[in-house]
């Protein structure tokens, strides 16, 4: 179990649970062998809130160490008016999220206002390369949910999105369908490019994931070296010319979410081909 937090912590804690506004759990679906979840909120509030795809909010719960805030990427689309998403893994002895995946439909969660700057707007690229681990997939869900609404209400896209999400085994690839529906369909502008560091055909993994872990498949792809010993395999139908080809350097923005390694891994092979806006959010510090 984690460790209670210092009486200081505890009680701004305690202080910030009483600035936050409340949510109910609407909806929750937990997949990979309990270890990741959907979440869906629906705000006290109503809709009388707005946020960019690919800002986080604060979560809150009281846990058996008292209450606990954590960051959440958003997972919803700010066009889907009315509820707040959340893709969550299940993080064994942490002081949060144990308690997530134990709360029901019903269960009512604090939250903050959503904020940051991890956005499109910010991106302000033509050419957008997302990359994520694990659940640093939220706000790329986001992202693609506003653009797919977009694109059906008639507005042209103006995004080429290359869209990578590693993970270890293949029965951690949430959202999966989802983005597949949106690859199909030539005028969002997308490929989805999915890869297994541990890629294993009875978990999952099939010769259309990629095999390697993320920051190394990109680096092969950018020409740049991988780290002695590993090695990566492209997936069955993605030319990794072609992809390269589309970065075109003053056109490019990769946004980068997940695992502090993996972000800190990518900056030099980003740098080296001439892509110089990157933004990053790191789920946790190293
Ligand atoms: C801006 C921001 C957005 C975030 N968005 C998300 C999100 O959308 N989904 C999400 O699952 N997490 C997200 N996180 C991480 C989240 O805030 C918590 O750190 C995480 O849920 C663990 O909380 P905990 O209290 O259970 O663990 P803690 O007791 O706080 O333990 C933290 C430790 O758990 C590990 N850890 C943290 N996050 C993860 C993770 N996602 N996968 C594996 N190990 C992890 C790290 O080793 C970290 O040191 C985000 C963090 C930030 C800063």
């Amino acid at each position: 179990m984690a460790e209670a937090p210092n009486p200081k912590l505890a009680a701004a804690n305690e202080a910030l649970k009483k600035r936050m506004a409340t949510a109910i759990l609407v909806e929750k679906q937990v997949f990979a062998g309990g270890r990741l979840g959907r979440f869906v909120l629906k705000p006290d509030q109503g809709e009388r809130w707005w946020y960019h795809a690919g800002q986080f909010t604060t979560l809150g719960l009281d846990t058996p160490t008292g209450f606990t805030p954590r960051a959440y990427s958003i997972a919803s689309s700010p066009l889907d008016l009315g509820t707040l998403e959340f893709y969550i893994a299940l993080v064994e002895g942490g002081a949060l999220t144990p308690t997530i995946f134990a709360q029901e439909p019903g269960a009512t969660f604090r939250y903050l206002s959503p904020k940051g700057k991890f956005t499109l707007t910010q991106a302000a690229k033509r050419v957008l390369v997302m990359v994520a681990t694990g659940t640093g997939l939220a706000p790329f869900i986001s992202q693609l949910r506003t653009l797919w609404k977009l694109h059906l209400a008639g507005v042209p896209n103006r995004y080429r999105v290359i869209l990578f999400h590693g993970v270890a085994h293949g029965d951690e690839f949430g959202y999966a369908q989802e983005l597949e529906q949106y690859a199909a369909v030539s005028e969002l502008g997308l490929t989805y490019i999915r890869s297994c560091s541990r890629p294993d055909p009875t978990k999952g993994w099939h010769p259309g994931i990629a095999k390697g872990r993320v920051n190394e498949v990109i680096r092969h792809i950018l020409g740049q070296p991988i780290p002695e010993g590993r090695s990566v395999a492209m997936p069955a139908g993605i030319d990794r010319d072609l992809i390269l080809r589309e970065m075109i350097p003053s056109e490019t923005a990769f946004l980068i979410c997940g695992n502090p390694g993996m972000i800190e891994d990518l900056k030099a092979p980003i740098h080296a081909i001439g892509v110089d806006t990157h933004l990053v959010e790191e789920f946790w510090k190293v």
